[in-house]
């Protein structure tokens, strides 16, 4: 059933200890949410996922596994390019390149080589279906990206992701800066996206983590205090931190 498993990871910028022993699991085809007050971790913990920190000031220590995939993504023989692509990750800030909505959704295909036009083109339209864009962007693919709003833009990263078959999708906080109509939307396409794949998404917006996820994962300070099925975490759980936590009395 356990389809990732992180066992008893460590990271310090410096000297400073910013993740403390973190153990948990993540199902296959599910939405694992994280949450905690700002600065308790949430996007270090995201970015071990696809190594996504500078390794030469960072210590890291612990196990990250992919059940079939990776025995263990902290590794220095899994190839970083080879990681990104299996684990996609969207920011909190849409971030397109400064090309047209085409060439960012298949950028992911020519940087490995492919060219088949007719492969690129059918590509570009399944990740843009996948990502709930394409009905709005299907006549204007030259299109610069930045002509798109900013939900679109970032449904547009998502496609960009999509577009090289990952196995998890990472998200930062990926509605805190669109309005709430464009999150209703992500947050629809969230849930539609993991009967595809499996879903890690850092939020701090409770409300958001009650509407999407299938499970939380509460860190309070470097700590994992729980990890949790949600209604599980938002009615049962007897901890004292998530119960301030969920009461609005801390971050
Ligand atoms: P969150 O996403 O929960 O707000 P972060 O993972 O961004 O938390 O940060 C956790 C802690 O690590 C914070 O104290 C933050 O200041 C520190 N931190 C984050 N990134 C860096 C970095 N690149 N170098 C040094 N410290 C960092
Ligand atoms: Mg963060």
């Amino acid at each position: 059933m356990s389809y990732v498993k992180i066992e008893n990871l460590f990271f310090n910028y410096g000297e400073n200890e910013t993740l403390k022993n973190i153990s948990f699991n993540i199902n296959k085809n599910t939405v694992h949410s994280i949450i905690g007050p700002s600065g308790c971790g949430k996007s270090t913990l995201l970015r071990c996922f696809n190594r996504l920190y500078d390794p030469s000031s960072v210590k890291i220590s612990g196990k990250i596994s992919i059940d079939k995939v990776y025995d263990n993504i902290l590794s220095n023989r899994v190839d970083e390019i080879d990681l990104r692509q299996k684990i996609g990750m969207v920011f909190q800030k849409p971030n397109p390149f400064p090309k047209s909505i085409y060439e960012n959704v298949v950028y992911g295909l020519k940087v490995r080589g492919i060219k088949n036009k007719n492969t690129l083109l059918q590509k570009c339209e399944q990740s843009l279906i996948g990502a709930g864009l394409w009905d709005e962007v299907k006549d204007r693919l030259n299109a610069s990206a930045f002509s798109l709003s900013g939900g679109q833009q970032q449904r547009l990263c998502i496609a960009r992701s999509l577009v090289v078959d990952p196995e998890i999708l990472l998200l930062d906080e990926p509605t805190s800066a669109l309005d709430p109509i464009s999150l209703t939307v992500i947050e629809e396409l969230i849930l539609n996206l993991k009967k595809k794949l499996t879903l890690v998404l850092v939020t701090h917006n409770l409300n958001q983590a009650k509407r999407v996820s299938d499970y939380v994962t509460f860190l309070f300070s470097g700590e994992l205090v729980e990890s949790l099925p949600v209604k599980d975490f938002f009615t049962n759980s007897t901890e004292k931190k998530t119960q301030m936590y969920i009461n609005g009395f801390m971050g």
